[in-house]
Formats: C-alpha cells, structure tokens, sequence
C-alpha cells in the first residue's frame, strides 16, 4: 500500500528514514530506545483493558468467519485478552517492573560476571508473531552486585513487550547500566524471529544477534573473553 493509499485511511503514519510503515515492518527497523507508548496509556485498569481486547479479538475472529458459538472458540477472546495483558504484553506496565535489590560486592569479585543462556519469549512489534532467544549478560561490578535471578527478571519484563530485538538489546543494557551504576555491562541476544521462519521469506535456519558492549567490553580481549565464557 502505498503512503497515501495510508493516509487517505486515516491511518496515522510516521515517515521514518522516507520509508512507509508498510515497509519498515518487514525489515524491522526499530525507531527508538523507549517502546512507543501514547502518554495515556494507563489511564485504563488492565480490567478494562482485558475486557475491550476480549471485544476486539472476538470481532477479528468474527470478521475471519469463526463461528464462535462453538464450545472450542468461545472462551478464545478472554483468554488472548488475559494473556496479553497479564502474560506476553506484562511488561508494557511499569507497576510490573522488577524491584532489584542491590548488595555491597563484599567479595571484592572484581571480573567479569556473566549470566549466559536465559531464555526468553517476546513477540515482534511489526506481526505480533513470537520472538524465542537467548540472552547473555555481562557486567563487572563498581562495588554493588545483583541478585543472579534479578538478571534473569530483567531480560522478562522487556520481553514481555512487542518488541524488536535492537531495542530488547538496548533496554537490558540501559536498565543494567542504571542500576548498576556501571557502563561496564554486555548484552548478547541470539533469537529466532517467528516472522522469518513461519512467513514471508520462510527461512527456518536463520537466527538473529545483537549486541551491546559498554565500557570495557569495548575491547577485543574482553569481547573474546566474554565469548569463551558464552560459548563454553
Ligand atoms: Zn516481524
């Protein structure tokens, strides 16, 4: 479709970089380090919430043809809505943000320290279709440490967003460096893109990696470093 085709719709549109959304979509260019959000948009309870998406989805499933006076598809629209809301969108929320406590770094442990191998479930923002990765985090304490699970409830939260996966990248490097009080702090996500592999190109082989490497972790021994830890 092209951008006027768009605007005629009403459909409101930004022009990044002189592409169409339509277009941007499918390379999945990401625009910015927030996630864009509207600046109400948490003026309705995740009660109201669930029940207008229950609403929503049942119309898309009744514009498809769905018969939803069957006993297998009724329950569908409350549960997509409940699960949007409390599960695989939960991160969307910052109530839902994970309370990290900080402690001193009393064994003086003055190396790298590297989480590797948490899994994660987020979705594409441009098909909401499921992104299925792993993450590996880094980081060399400034005299606090934190909770090895905190890392893990970290990479969750922004999970749990339609995301793409620079940003996903971004957000675990700028909320570990925040509270680490640290620059020193490398992310790695290595994921699978549903997007891909059961659409459009259909490339089920292909995995996607980014990276972001603060501090020291700009260096090619660290980098090294790091790897061999990751990879063995
Ligand atoms: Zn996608």
């Amino acid at each position: 479709m092209k951008t006027n085709e768009i605007k005629k719709m009403g459909i409101n549109i930004q022009n990044l970089n002189g592409l169409s959304t339509s277009e941007i979509g499918d390379d999945h260019i990401s625009t910015s380090l927030e996630t864009p959000m509207r600046k109400d948009a948490f003026k309705a309870t995740d009660e109201e919430k669930k029940n207008k998406i229950a609403l929503l989805f049942e119309e898309i499933m009744n514009v498809m043809g769905l018969d939803l006076t069957d006993d297998s598809l009724r329950g569908t629209p409350k549960r997509v809505a409940k699960m949007y809301i409390d599960e695989i969108f939960s991160g969307l929320n910052p109530e839902n943000k994970p309370k990290i406590a900080l402690f001193e770094n009393k064994y003086r442990y003055n190396q790298m320290l590297v989480e590797k191998n948490i899994t994660f479930y987020s979705n594409c923002e441009h098909h909401f279709v499921p992104i299925i990765g792993k993450a590996h985090l880094a980081y060399i304490s400034s005299g606090k440490v934190i909770g090895l699970s905190k890392l893990n409830r970290i990479v969750q939260y922004f999970a749990k967003r339609p995301q793409v996966q620079e940003r996903l990248t971004n957000q675990i490097a700028n909320e570990l460096s925040k509270i680490l009080g640290t620059d020193d702090i490398a992310v790695i996500i290595d994921a699978k893109h549903l997007c891909v592999s059961s659409r459009g190109i259909k490339d089920e082989s292909s995995a996607t990696v980014t990276c972001y490497y603060g501090g020291v972790f700009n260096d090619s021994k660290k980098i090294t470093e790091l790897q061999n830890y990751i990879n063995s």
